[in-house]
Order: structure tokens, then sequence, then C-alpha cells
């Protein structure tokens, strides 16, 4: 039987993207290698913004898919001297059991009747005259080998996928580079009492505790913390280690470990392109993660039904090659893809400052509360004249770190235009190049 969809990978992209797909009439599959019932439990920060279930209509989570009430989330310079906020006034969020969200998602998502296989692991895509035109997958509960076929595949099996990795396109980054992920371990404790506010999320920057990443203390009630930490994927930087040395500290004893284990966070720009014949990128298979914080939950809803969305319309014209679903790379890289890869730049930028540097620009406001925000939010950052003075004479110990800092603003607002031009139609050599510019052009300064 031949499907008008399949989606692989049942986590928050594929099971927005599958139930979108299904209220909109199409014939869908939906192919997860876990047991349902296991559906949702990642080792993650759990937090998510209420900014995401709002735009994209999802019921905010509730009753035991709530664990705590977020109202900002703050983040702090090396010597936590300095706190910014990452979200505006009145924004909120919430710490969710992921585990229960992720069965809500699941369950409504099969409630719209549409084909859901659990523990089949998706091996590798069928291409048909250069075309994907379905999966391989293993039914793990007998060993047997499947083929499935449609008009279009969503690909939301999360960052190792390998369907992404089997692509030979030009357009698709099958490999993710090792400078543009993360790893992370993570203990979800119950914990003596805190010493920080338990309905804000914190954000530690710092070369030295985190090479690379930074550090998490999310509370889930005033006794129960997701205590993280991320750093770069190189064999010589032991996640376990710097977890245990500058993490642990901050909860207070006694400690009882709930949860613990570890995951990979791709922190760079979305895929060059999101499509190509036949198939589609979601969430962390298409690096979809906002590079500064990692957060990619909400993220990957949107992008699910974006690419939901674009695949109804696909399918419904007849054309479902790299050209009939482009629309969804236009529409992702204005609501978000140009906010990502600003942001990486900056991502890239903090990678390489000395815990000095962050302290002095932190501390003499070279980057204030209301930039970080904006270029959190994906709005052009312009300080006035008086601003750029003000700031100018707060820098003037460090003159040239105050230059890097206009200079990697400048290069951040050009990346946003840049992405708002992104190419009508799959021929994108000249915008590429002038991405990749302004990524030499940061990687040369600093
Ligand atoms: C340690 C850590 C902390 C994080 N903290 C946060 C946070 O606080 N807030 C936030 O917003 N984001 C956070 N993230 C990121 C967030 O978890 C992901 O961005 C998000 O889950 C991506 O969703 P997804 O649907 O793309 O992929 P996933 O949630 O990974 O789902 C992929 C699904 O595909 C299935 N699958 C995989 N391979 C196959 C296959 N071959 N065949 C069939 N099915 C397959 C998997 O079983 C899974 O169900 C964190 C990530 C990590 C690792």
């Amino acid at each position: 039987m031949k499907y008008d969809i399949i989606i692989v990978g049942a986590g928050t992209g594929g099971a927005l993207a599958a139930k979108t797909t299904a209220k909109l009439g199409l014939n869908t599959l939906l192919l997860e290698r876990k047991p349902a019932e296991s559906v949702g439990d990642k080792v993650c920060g759990d937090a998510a913004e209420q900014r995401d279930f709002d735009q994209l209509n999802i019921a905010l989570p509730k009753g035991d898919e709530l664990e705590n009430t977020i109202k900002a989330s703050n983040l702090y310079s090396p010597d936590q001297r300095v706190c910014r906020s990452l979200s505006e006034t009145g924004s909120a969020g919430f710490i969710i059991n992921r585990i229960k969200f992720g069965q809500r998602l699941l369950n409504e998502a099969r409630d719209t009747g549409l084909e859901f296989y659990d523990q089949m692991m998706v091996l590798k895509p069928k291409f048909s005259q250069g075309a994907v035109v379905g999966v391989e997958a293993k039914d793990m509960r007998t060993d047997a080998q499947k083929e499935f076929e449609s008009n279009v595949v969503i690909d939301a099996s999360g960052f190792h996928s390998p369907l992404r990795k089997a692509m030979t396109s030009p357009y698709i980054e099958s490999e993710i580079e090792p400078n543009d992920y993360i790893i992370c371990y993570r203990e979800i404790l119950q914990v003596g009492g805190m010493d920080w506010d338990p309905h804000c999320i914190h954000i530690f920057l710092s070369q030295e505790k985190a090479p690379g990443g930074y550090l998490w203390y999310f509370p889930e009630s005033e006794n129960k913390v997701n205590l993280g930490i991320g750093v770069y994927a190189d064999p010589k930087y032991k996640v376990k280690e710097y977890y245990k040395r500058y993490c642990l500290p901050m909860a207070q004893e006694p400690i009882e470990i709930i949860h613990q284990g570890g995951g990979v966070v791709p922190v760079r720009r979305p895929l060059w392109s999101l499509v190509e014949s036949g198939i589609m990128f979601v969430g962390d298979a298409a690096c979809q993660v906002n590079p500064l914080h990692g957060g990619g939950i909400g993220s990957s809803m949107r992008a699910g039904i974006y690419a939901a969305e674009t695949a109804a319309d696909a399918i419904e014209i007849g054309d479902c090659s790299i050209d009939g679903l482009w629309a969804y790379n236009k529409r992702y890289a204005k609501d978000q893809g140009g906010n990502f890869a600003s942001l990486d730049l900056l991502r890239i930028a903090i990678q390489r400052f000395t815990d000095d540097e962050l302290n002095f620009g932190l501390h003499r406001g070279l980057l204030s509360n209301q930039d970080i925000m904006n270029i959190a939010s994906g709005r052009i950052v312009r300080p006035s004249v008086l601003d750029i003075i003000g700031r100018a004479i707060r820098g003037i110990a460090k003159p040239e770190l105050l230059l890097n800092l206009y200079f990697i603003n400048n290069q951040i607002n050009k990346m946003k235009d840049i992405y708002k031009a992104y190419p009508n139609r799959p021929d994108f050599e000249r915008w590429k190049a002038r991405v990749l510019k302004l990524y030499d052009r940061i990687r040369r300064l600093i």
C-alpha cells in the first residue's frame, strides 16, 4: 500500500507533523522505533516556552504534564555576578514532564485515525530516479525487514537520523560536524532546598566550567531540579566530570537522583535545505534548535506543522519534487531559520571569548539586557549614538572587545537580512556564499 505521507519518529516534531497531515486528510503512516508507551521519554532540560504553545495553538501543559511554571529565563556571566534575562517581561514558560507531554502529543496524533507502528526502526530511505519514495525498516518485535512507500517522507527521527545520513544531495548536510553539536549530561535531583529562584530557569555561561556550552539549573519545584551541562563534542572534555565538578555543587544536600542520562544537541544553523525530492526534515534531524540555549521542543513542533502543511499542498498539486516542497524552506527561514543562524554566529563568538572577557562585557553593560533579549527573539539590534558613546566609555579598558561586540552585532543583523532573502528555488550557491562569508568573518575575527 502506498501512503500519502510517512512520518519517521513520534517525538515532538513527528507527532505534530503526523497530527497535522492526518487532520488535513492525508493518508498518514507514523513509524516509531520505541514502544508506544515510551514515546516522549527523552533526556532533556524539559523547559518549554509558552509563546510556542500560543502561536501554534497547542493546549498548554497542565495536570501531571506540568512540573513547574517559569516566569523568566536568566543568563549568567561566568562569575555569576551579572544576570541577563532571555525572556520578555511577562512571557512565561514551563518545565514539562517529558513523557506525559510526549504521550499526549502521540495520543492526539493517533486520535486522528492515522496508522501507527511502534517498535519499527527505520533504516534508510527508498529511492527511485533520485527521489525518496518511501523507507526501509526493521520490525523490532520480529526482526522482519519491511518496506513502506509514500509520496512524501517527513524525517523527524532526531539528531542521529539514518535518513539524513543516507542523503547525497548537495543541499543537505548528511553529517553534522562535531563543532556544531554539544554533548550533554543531566540529572533530575530531589534536593534539600534551593539557592536559586524556583520559578526561573538559570543558564550559566563559562568556558572554564562548560567549554563550548553552558550549565543549566532548571527547577521543577522547590525541592526538585533538572541540573545539567553541555560541552564541546570532543573526547578531551569529559562531560560527567565537568558535571560532578561544577554542576553538582549547585544542588543542596540531601540529594537523591531521580533520573540521569545524556544526549546530543545540535547547536548550529538549520540545514541548508530542509527538503529534497520526496523528503522533508524536521526538528533535531534538521538542526532546528536554538544555538544559544539548546531549546528545540518548540521549534520542532513548529517545523512539524510547517512541513506537514507544505506537504499537503505539494501532494494536492501533485508535485513532491524539491521544487514542490520548497515553500517549507522559505517559511521556516523567514520565521525561525534566520534567527537561529544569527544565534549560531553569537554562539561561535561566545565560545571564543574568555571568561574574563565575558565577565567584563556583561558587567560593563556592553551587552545589555535589551540586546540579549532582542538577539534571542530575532530582532535587529541597532544601538543609538548616545548608547554607543556610553558603551565606549564603559568599555574603555578593553576597546578591542567593544569593537568585536559591535562587529559581531553587525554580522548578526546581516545574517537576519540574508535569511529574509532565502532563495525562491533550489538554486542558491550565491546565497550560500553570503552566509558562509559571515561565518568566515566571525571565525577570523576571534
Ligand atoms: C540533554 C538535553 C537537554 C535538552 N533540553 C531542552 C530544553 O530544556 N528545552 C528544549 O526546548 N529543548 C531541549 N533539548 C532539545 C530537545 O529535546 C530536542 O530539540 C527536541 O526533542 C527535538 O524533537 P524531535 O522531534 O526533533 O526529536 P526527538 O524528540 O529526539 O524525537 C525523535 C523520535 O524519533 C524516534 N526515532 C529515532 N530514530 C528512529 C528510527 N530510526 N526509526 C523510527 N523512529 C526513530 C525516537 O525514538 C524519537 O521518538 C534538550 C536536548 C538534550 C539532549
